[in-house]
């Protein structure tokens, strides 16, 4: 069992965190420093390291974590609203975590960032 970053112990149950949702692909659980009012991460189950590792072979994953996020906009009464979905990648990107991870903000109308 591969423990080796912070979201595999949280996928694992080694650590505590408020797990939103869990299936056999994907986890989703509150960000400890949300940036919004809805702040959480949709993260594979098996280690990817970033949008730089999708390929053929695994690029439904990203399909799976987008309704996931949604499944749960739904589910927690903001999907009309709106919400943003963020990935980064890398240095540049502002990724922190080496484990692919999609953030889905939302309870607050979000500046254009663009
Ligand atoms: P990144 O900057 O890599 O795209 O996003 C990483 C996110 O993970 C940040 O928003 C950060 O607050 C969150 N984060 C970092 N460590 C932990 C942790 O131990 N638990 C949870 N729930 N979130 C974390």
């Amino acid at each position: 069992m591969n423990c080796k970053n912070i979201f595999m112990k949280i996928i694992k149950k080694k650590i505590k965190s408020k797990i939103i949702y869990q299936n056999k692909k994907v986890t989703a659980f509150e960000d400890i420093e949300p940036k919004s009012p809805i702040h959480i991460l949709i993260v594979p189950n098996k280690i990817i390291k970033s949008t730089n590792k999708i390929n053929k072979k695994n690029k439904h994953i990203i399909g799976t974590m987008t309704y996931v996020a949604i499944k749960i906009a739904k589910k927690l009464n903001f999907y009309k609203d709106g919400y943003r979905i963020v990935i980064n990648c890398n240095k540049h990107g502002g990724q922190t975590i080496p484990h692919l991870h999609m953030h889905l903000l939302g309870g607050k109308i979000l500046g254009n960032f663009c």
